[in-house]
């Protein structure tokens, strides 16, 4: 039997096509290889959001193969993903050795392409077309976590992006939007729950612009929203969460269904990117900082316990320090729950990398710095606040943080870590939190709540 390992960079899109080629290859015939060294074949999923990740997948591939090519000669290596599609055929030129470069829309032919290649019909594949219907094709599910013990999963609604802010490289390396149909994802969903999912993740790079060329409004309801309303009615799914969403696809419509549909839980992840009206219209956002500041202030009063979490780039070319104080100003306004806050990096082909206004390393890390230190003290304030409060969290399973203790998370989407046991795995479970940690709740074992 061939085995496959899969190392994945990048976002949770990046995980959910990876999960997909895991599913097809599996039912293929391969195993999945707990490690490089004793796989037949080493796929790489990679990220083009900076130039580091991509650094990082080629690093990585160059070890692989620096580590394995003499002991291994039949060892076949492959690149997908964002990273795949935005280089191409220069992969091979770069490594001699890797033999497959599979694109964004070409994820579901990996399994017919490793055939032709071990079967020698094929020397090397390069595969980076556009292809009709490919957000269709990302269906099955490896969950991870052991399988049928998974409590949530990622589901594919959507692919590719139209909005072209101008840092992003995504529109080049994943295309036009595409949406899968409502009840395509409806049945994926469905058969999700009947393994015992009880959380799902509707994924996509634009959620928030999912079918909104070919499905109409429907009672003034968007696309999104009544793919929300169709999910909902699944018996078994608990919680329904969603990224990336766009702030300005956030209607009325989409606030709104946040009071009227339980499952959907209370956390919101905004991506403002900066505070600065001057640089959001610079990046095509398409949003001025009043406009975010009124959204937020909309969930939050529909839902007072919303988690609001972000984005922020750091050092985009034109940055001034007054752009950059209004980023940490409107920080402190909005109180995220957590902000991720990342570099600035020229992308090959964006606008924006050849804006005038270029910033150096040192300043764009300095600032940087800078942020970190606003955002994780506002958070630590925040985190602070639940100390005694109770919350419901779902147990996802054995805690990443302690293998002895179990973790799950709450709505609005914190952490808790708790000294559980497989019994609690998929329950919707009432704590009291006791302490906080860096972005943790723990809840104690002498007062939870069976
Ligand atoms: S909306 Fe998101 S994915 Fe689309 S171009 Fe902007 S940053 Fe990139």
């Amino acid at each position: 039997m061939l085995s496959v390992y899969i190392k994945t960079y990048g976002c949770q899109m990046n995980e959910r096509d990876s999960e997909a080629v895991a599913a097809q290859l599996v039912a293929r015939g391969y195993a999945l290889a707990p490690t490089e060294q004793v796989a037949d074949v080493v796929l790489i999923n990679t990220c083009s959001v900076r130039d580091m990740a991509e650094q990082k997948a080629i690093g990585k591939m160059q070890t692989v193969i620096g580590q394995a090519r003499k002991k291994r000669p039949d060892q076949i290596y492959g690149f997908m993903g964002c990273m795949a599609q935005s280089r191409g055929q220069s992969l091979i030129d770069q490594l001699p050795d890797v033999d497959l470069v599979l694109g964004t829309q070409k994820f579901h032919r990996a399994a017919e392409y490793l055939d032709d290649i071990f079967a020698g019909r094929r020397d090397k594949i390069v595969d980076t077309d556009v292809e009709e219907d490919s957000e269709a094709k990302i269906r099955e599910h490896i969950l991870p976590g052991g399988g049928e013990k998974a409590v949530t999963a990622f589901v594919s609604i959507m692919q590719g992006c139209n909005q072209h802010c101008t840092f992003c490289i995504v529109p080049f390396t994943r295309g036009e939007e595409r949406s899968r149909s409502i009840p395509d994802i409806v049945a994926e969903c469905r058969d999700l729950a009947s393994r015992g999912v009880r959380e799902v993740t509707l994924l996509g790079q634009i959620v928030t612009s999912f079918g909104k060329r070919d499905i109409p409004l429907k009672d003034g309801r968007s696309a999104f929203v009544q793919l929300i309303e169709a999910v909902h009615e699944i018996e078994g799914i608990e919680r329904i969460r969603f990224t990336s969403p766009h702030p300005k696809g956030y209607g009325d419509d989409l606030v709104e269904a946040y009071a009227r549909l339980p499952k959907l839980v209370e956390s919101a992840h905004l991506p403002v990117q900066s505070g600065s009206d001057r640089l959001l219209k610079a990046m095509h956002r398409g949003y001025t900082r009043e406009r975010f500041v009124n959204l937020v202030g909309k969930l939050r009063a529909v839902k007072p316990g919303m988690g609001i979490t972000t984005d922020i780039i750091v050092g985009f070319p034109g940055e001034t320090e007054e752009d950059f104080a209004d980023t940490l100003s409107l920080c402190s306004e909005v109180e995220f729950d957590m902000a991720f806050g990342f570099k600035y990096s020229p992308r090959r082909d964006t606008p924006a990398a050849a804006m005038p206004g270029q910033l150096s390393e040192e300043l764009i890390e300095e600032r940087h710095q800078r942020l970190l230190t606003v955002i994780n003290d506002l958070a630590a304030r925040k985190y602070e606040r639940y100390v005694g409060r109770q919350v419901q969290i779902l147990v996802e399973g054995v805690s990443r943080r302690n293998a002895a203790r179990f973790e799950g998370r709450t709505s609005c989407n914190k952490i808790v870590v708790f000294p559980g046991s497989e019994r609690h795995r998929g329950q919707l479970l009432d704590l009291r939190i006791e302490r906080v940690g860096h972005y943790t709740l723990y809840g104690d074992p002498a007062i939870h709540l069976d």
